[in-house]
């Protein structure tokens, strides 16, 4: 190796070297000035030069480290083995530093340890070999780069801690949401429950109210109705009072016959009311019994005879295989009753009313028709109205609660009625009964 250590080298940081410099200067320049470290060992491991840098960079004086071993240099554990690393390379060329860079830890003059990077070229001048090792000191790196390791070990930690948190805090969110919702359902039930009373309230408030004026139009109604009857009894009883003898006894008959008529339509008002009340209430329920419609139809009619005016008769007219009912008769004798009754009621002495019964498709159709006073046309809308009482029927005596109890039956049946008439010609009412749902 053609450089050696000199003390007399020109500085070379500030100024170029004059062209007189020799190239062995140049060279001696540049190793003086290196800011890395730059020793050479010979085959012994005995340090022959070192740049400044180099001595720096351990804390040592140049002259503490000229013709020492550098194994100063190194940890103790890489002392020891060193010399013996320079040995087996020339004696097997096995490299284990030589030519190739690495980190490595090297030892200040006050022990401390410190990181470098040690890159080492071998140079055979001379027949013997000589090793140059170039020397960076890592401190800085190392600590800036222990730094980030540190700084990015925090700062996970941070994004684990804030990642906890937020994960608590959509917890806790998921929490009070879930028992927002569940107040909200709470909230959500108590008010339909609350709707429901209040409609349940309603409800009755309006029941009670409508009852309340059925009963205060009942009291008007029966206060007139029940005057002609009444009155019908008191004078039959005055007339009979009139007839004391014995050969008398064929008119006290016929006054005790009136006072019976009276007392029977006081009865069907009576009846009608409690009817109509019941059906207020919802107390009516259907109770099918099985009866023959040809026995129904002469019982009905039987019950009618006594009502028909002078001369008039009613034409029946029904299927000719006499069929099973299995219907609520009662209330099935009731709409018979009530459009039959106001068949002979509205219509003259001397006139027919016909009754059509069939049974189609389980569906038993009725129709009475009269040939009677009609309802008016404009007041057709109210007849199933109760205490309803058409204009040109005030003269005849009635309570307007009869069709209004049969379109409540008939719905309880779940059949249908409905009508056509025509003033001073007649009126016909039609009623649907399905068989197959009251079975
Ligand atoms: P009730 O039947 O209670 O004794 P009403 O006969 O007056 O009294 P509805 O049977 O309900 O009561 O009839 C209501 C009204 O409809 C009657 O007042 C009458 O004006 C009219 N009406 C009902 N049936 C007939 C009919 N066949 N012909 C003409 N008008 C009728
Ligand atoms: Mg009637």
């Amino acid at each position: 190796m053609a450089i050696t250590g000199t003390s007399n080298l020109h500085p070379l940081n500030s100024i170029s070297p004059p062209d007189s410099f020799s190239a062995a200067q140049r060279l001696s320049a540049i190793f003086e000035a290196a800011l890395d470290g730059i020793i050479t060992i010979d085959e012994r491991g005995i340090m022959e030069m070192i740049n400044p840098a180099a001595a720096s960079m351990f804390g040592y004086d140049l002259s503490e480290l000229i013709g020492k071993n550098v194994s100063m240099l190194m940890p103790d554990m890489h002392a020891r083995q060193h010399d013996q690393y320079i040995q087996n390379y020339l004696q097997t060329g096995h490299k284990r530093i030589i030519g190739i860079g690495r980190e490595v830890e090297g030892r200040k003059k006050d022990g401390t340890q410190f990181p470098l990077r040690l890159s080492v070229s071998e140079v055979k001048t001379d027949g013997r070999s000589l090793f140059t090792g170039t020397l960076h000191d890592l401190t800085v790196a190392k600590e800036a780069e222990d730094r980030i390791i540190r700084l990015n070990a925090e700062l996970e930690k941070g994004v684990d801690q804030r990642t906890e948190e937020l994960a608590g805090a959509v917890n806790q969110l998921l929490n009070i949401n879930k028992k927002l919702e569940h107040e909200i359902q709470e909230r959500r039930a108590v008010e339909s429950a609350l709707r429901h009373s209040e409609q349940e309230l309603r409800r009755a408030y309006e029941k009670e109210k409508e009852l309340s004026e059925l009963k205060s139009r009942f009291v008007s109604m029966a206060s007139h109705e029940f005057r002609t009857p009444l009155s019908a009894v008191l004078s039959s009883a005055d007339l009979i009072e009139a007839y004391p003898r014995e050969d008398q006894q064929a008119k006290r008959e016929k006054h005790t016959a009136r006072i019976k008529s009276a007392v029977a339509n006081l009865t069907g008002i009576l009846n009608d009311f409690l009817s109509l009340s019941k059906l207020e209430e919802g107390k009516v329920g259907i109770q099918s019994v099985r009866f023959l419609l040809s026995e129904f139809c002469a019982e009905t009619l039987d019950d009618l005879q006594g009502l028909l005016k002078p001369g008039q008769n009613i034409r029946h007219d029904m299927p000719p295989e006499d069929i099973e009912l299995f219907l609520d008769k009662k209330v099935l004798k009731n709409i018979f009753f009530n459009l039959l009754s106001n068949a002979i009621k509205y219509s003259d002495a001397g006139t027919s009313i016909d009754c059509h019964i069939r049974l189609e498709a389980d569906t038993l159709h009725i129709t009475v028709r009269d040939q009677g006073i009609g309802i008016p046309q404009e007041e057709q809308q109210h007849v199933f109205t109760r205490f309803f009482r058409a204009h040109n029927a005030e003269n005849i005596q009635g309570t307007g609660l009869g069709l209004n109890i049969v379109k409540r039956y008939i719905e309880l049946l779940r059949g249908s009625i409905n009508f056509e008439s025509e003033l001073g010609k007649g009126t016909t009412f039609r009623i649907e009964i399905p068989l197959a749902q009251t079975n």
